[in-house]
C-alpha cells in the first residue's frame, strides 16, 4: 500500500484519488480553496445552478464510466441534437431532411458546418470522439450538472474515508513529500499534481450562463455563429429551468462582447428576460495535459 498525496479537488484529482483507492493506496487530497470542484463548481441564484460555461458528458466515456462505477444511481443524461443547432446564416447544423446538404457535409465539402461541428463537440478542439458522439447523440447534458458528478465523486471518496484538506496550498514537491504555503512538511511515497495548471499555452475562452424567463429560441438545443455557440440546457433537458430558457454560452474570441452581440441579433429583448446570470471574461478550457476531461480521465 502506497501513500498518494493528490494536489487539486477538481475533478481530475477527485478521478485519480478514487481510482488510487480502487487500487488499494491510502489516498488524500490537499486543495488550496475553501470549496472543492474547481472549473467544475457552480452557484445558486434564484433556485438555478449557473456553471462555468456548457459542458457535455461524452456517454461511454472514462468519466461517465466511473460515475456510473460508484454511484448507486445512474446521472440522468439527454444528449444535445445536432439536427436541432441552427448554424446562423447557413441553416440547421446536420441538415437530415436536406440530401443535398447532407451529402456535401458529409463529403467534406461543407467548412462552416465543419467548424461548427468542431466547435460544439470540441469547444474549438479537434477530438473525433467527441464530434463522433456529437452526431450519434452521446454528447449530452447532465441533469445534475457537472458539479453534481463533483458531487458524486466526493461524497463517494467521503463515504469510503478517502480525507479532502480544503484551504491547503502546495508549493513545492520534492521525492517523498510537498511542503505547503505554511511551510508545513507532508510525506508521501507519490506526488499526484491535479492543480488544473495548463502545460504550455493556456487556451481561453469566454462564456455566459444565463437563465431567462421565456423561450424565444422555441426547442433548438442551440445557435452556432463563427466561434461562438449558444445552448439552451432547458430545451435539452427537462430538470434544467422548465418552463425557462438555460443558455450556456461560450466565445473563443471575442469575449462575452462576442456572446451577448449573438444574443442581442438572434434573441431580440433577452435582456429584459433575464432572471441570472454569470459570466466568466477568460477562463481555461482544458485541463493541465491539454484535454477535455471526461474522454481521458
Ligand atoms: C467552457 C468550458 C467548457 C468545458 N466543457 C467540457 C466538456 O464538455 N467536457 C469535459 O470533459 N471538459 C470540459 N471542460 C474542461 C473541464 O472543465 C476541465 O478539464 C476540468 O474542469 C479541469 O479539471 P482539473 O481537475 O484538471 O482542474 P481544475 O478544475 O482547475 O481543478 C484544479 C484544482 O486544483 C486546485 N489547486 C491548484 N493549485 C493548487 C495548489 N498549489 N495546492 C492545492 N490545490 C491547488 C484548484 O484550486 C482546483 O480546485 C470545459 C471547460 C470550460 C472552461
Amino acid at each position: 500500500m502506497k501513500r498518494v498525496l493528490v494536489v487539486g479537488a477538481g475533478i481530475h484529482g477527485l478521478v485519480t484519488a478514487a481510482r488510487e483507492h480502487i487500487a488499494k493506496n491510502q489516498v488524500f487530497i490537499v486543495e488550496k480553496r475553501k470549496r472543492i470542484g474547481g472549473r467544475g463548481t457552480s452557484e445558486e441564484s434564484f433556485g438555478h445552478q449557473l456553471e462555468h460555461g456548457p459542458h457535455l458528458l461524452l456517454k461511454g466515456g472514462e468519466l461517465h464510466k466511473m460515475v456510473k462505477k460508484l454511484s448507486k444511481v445512474k446521472p440522468s443524461l439527454r444528449p444535445l441534437r445536432p439536427n436541432k443547432i441552427l448554424v446562423v446564416g447557413h441553416g440547421i447544423l446536420y441538415p437530415v431532411n436536406n440530401p443535398k446538404e447532407m451529402l456535401n457535409l458529409k463529403m467534406g465539402r461543407d467548412q462552416v458546418r465543419e467548424n461548427a461541428l468542431r466547435l460544439i463537440s470540441g469547444w474549438g478542439q479537434d477530438i473525433p470522439e467527441r464530434r463522433k458522439a456529437l452526431l450519434k447523440g452521446r454528447l449530452c447534458v447532465v441533469g445534475e450538472g457537472w458539479a453534481g458528478l463533483i458531487g458524486r465523486l466526493a461524497s463517494t471518496l467521503e463515504e469510503v474515508g478517502v480525507p479532502i484538506q480544503t484551504g491547503m496550498k502546495i508549493t513545492e514537491s520534492y521525492e517523498g513529500g510537498v511542503v505547503t504555503s505554511k511551510g508545513l512538511k507532508i510525506e508521501a511515497d507519490e506526488v499526484r499534481m491535479c492543480d488544473g495548471a495548463p502545460v504550455g499555452d493556456a487556451i481561453k475562452v469566454a462564456t455566459l450562463d444565463v437563465v431567462l424567463d421565456n423561450r424565444p429560441l422555441k426547442g433548438l438545443h442551440g445557435l452556432v455563429k463563427g466561434d461562438v455557440a449558444i445552448l439552451d440546457l432547458a430545451a435539452i433537458h427537462s430538470k434544467k429551468a422548465p418552463g425557462m430558457s438555460h443558455f450556456s454560452c461560450i466565445a473563443l474570441s471575442g469575449g462575452v462582447d462576442a456572446i451577448e452581440e449573438l444574443l442581442d441579433e438572434r434573441v431580440s429583448g433577452w435582456r429584459s428576460h433575464i432572471i441570472t446570470k454569470r459570466e466568466n471574461k477568460s477562463i481555461t478550457l482544458t485541463d493541465s495535459r491539454g484535454h477535455l476531461s471526461d474522454g481521458v480521465i
